[in-house]
C-alpha cells in the first residue's frame, strides 16, 4: 500500500517539479523578453525623442536668436513694387530664418525724396527692439539664397558692384546693405543733406571707412551680375537727378554735421498691413527742411 499509495505521489512530486522548472524558465523567458522589449521601445523612443528635442531646440534657438533685423525700406510712390517686394521678401527672409520685420518709411511732405532721411527715421523708430538693419531699396530682389541676410558684425554690402545689375564702381555701398546697430550710431548714420537722386550713399561710404569699419561683401556666390538681383525698376520710375542752389558743390563734400543726431521728422502715423502673407509696418513720415543749410530740398521755390 505504502508503496503503491507512495506511487502516485512520487510521480505527482516529480511532475510538480517539472511544474516548478517550466514555470521557472517561463517566468525568466517572459521577463527576458519582455526586458528586450522594452529596450527597444526605450531604444527606439530615445532616438524619436531625440531627433524631436534636436528640431525643437533649432526651432526654439532660432526663434529666440537674440538678433532681429529690421528691413528698412526708404519709400514713396512705389506701390507696385512694394506689392512684389513684401511678399518676397519675407519668404526669402523666413526662408533663410532670419527673425525680421518690414518697415516701409513713406515721405508724405512735399519735398524732393530724400533717402537717407528715411532710413535714419526708420533706424530710431527701430532701435529699440532690433539690432541690425537692412538698408533696403523696395525695386531690389535679391535671387540668390546665398545671400544671407545674418547679423553683420562689420557693414554686410549685399547688393556687391560686381553682383548689382546697374552699379558697379567699388566704393558703391547703396542698394541692399546690413548695418548692425552700433556701427550705425557710431556713424551718426547719413546725412540729411542729400534731397533728390544720388549720392548719399557715397558720402555714407566715407562715414563707414572713417569710422575705421571694414565693409564686407558676399563671396565665393554661383551667380553674376545678371542674375544675383532682380531691378524691378520701371521705365516710368525717373530719377529726380536735377541740381538747384548750390546743391553740386555741397553734396560733393564730406557732412560732418548732420545725421541720426539731428534728423527732423514727425511720424504722423504708421499702419501694419498684410501683403498676401507678409506682415509690415507702415510709417507716414513728414520730413522738415531748413531752407537756409539745404535750399535744394525744393527746386521749384521761385
Ligand atoms: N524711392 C522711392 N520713391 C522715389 C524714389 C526712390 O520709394 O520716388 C526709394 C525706393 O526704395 C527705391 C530707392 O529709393 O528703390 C532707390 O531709388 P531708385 O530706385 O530710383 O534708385 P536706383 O538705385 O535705381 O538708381
Ligand atoms: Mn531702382
Amino acid at each position: 500500500m505504502r508503496h503503491t499509495r507512495g506511487k502516485p505521489i512520487c510521480f505527482s512530486f516529480n511532475t510538480f517539479l517539472v511544474l516548478v522548472v517550466f514555470v521557472i524558465l517561463m517566468f525568466f523567458t517572459t521577463v527576458y523578453l519582455s526586458y528586450r522589449l522594452l529596450i527597444k521601445e526605450q531604444c527606439n523612443y530615445s532616438s524619436y525623442d531625440i531627433t524631436r528635442y534636436q528640431i525643437a531646440q533649432t526651432r526654439t534657438s532660432r526663434l529666440t536668436s537674440k538678433h532681429r533685423l529690421a528691413v528698412i525700406v526708404p519709400f514713396r510712390n512705389r506701390f507696385e513694387e512694394l506689392l512684389q517686394f513684401a511678399p518676397y521678401m519675407h519668404k526669402f527672409l523666413t526662408n533663410q530664418r532670419v527673425d525680421h520685420h518690414i518697415f516701409l518709411i513713406n515721405q508724405m511732405d512735399l519735398f524732393r525724396f530724400n533717402r537717407a532721411s528715411l532710413i535714419n527715421v526708420g533706424f530710431l523708430y527701430t532701435r529699440q527692439e532690433f539690432d541690425y538693419i537692412a538698408m533696403h531699396d523696395v525695386d531690389l530682389l535679391p535671387l540668390n539664397n546665398e545671400l544671407r541676410y545674418d547679423y553683420p558684425s562689420q557693414p554686410f554690402h549685399i547688393a556687391a558692384p560686381e553682383l548689382h545689375p546697374r552699379y558697379h564702381y567699388q566704393k558703391f555701398i547703396g542698394g541692399i546693405l546690413l548695418i548692425n546697430r552700433e556701427h550705425y550710431e557710431l556713424v551718426n548714420g547719413l546725412s540729411n543733406r542729400y534731397w533728390g537722386w544720388g549720392l548719399e550713399d557715397d558720402e555714407f561710404y566715407v562715414r563707414i571707412k572713417n569710422a575705421h569699419l571694414n565693409i564686407t561683401r558676399p563671396n565665393n556666390i554661383s551667380t553674376n551680375v545678371t542674375n544675383t538681383f532682380r531691378h524691378i525698376h520701371g521705365k516710368n520710375r525717373k530719377r529726380d537727378t536735377t541740381k538747384c542752389y548750390n546743391q553740386r558743390e555741397s553734396t560733393r563734400k564730406r557732412d560732418r554735421q548732420t545725421g541720426l543726431h539731428d534728423v527732423r521728422y514727425k511720424i504722423i502715423s504708421s499702419n501694419n498691413l498684410v501683403i498676401d502673407d507678409a506682415p509690415l509696418t507702415v510709417v507716414n513720415v513728414q520730413l522738415f527742411c531748413d531752407r537756409n543749410s539745404t535750399p535744394w530740398c525744393d527746386c521749384d521755390v521761385k
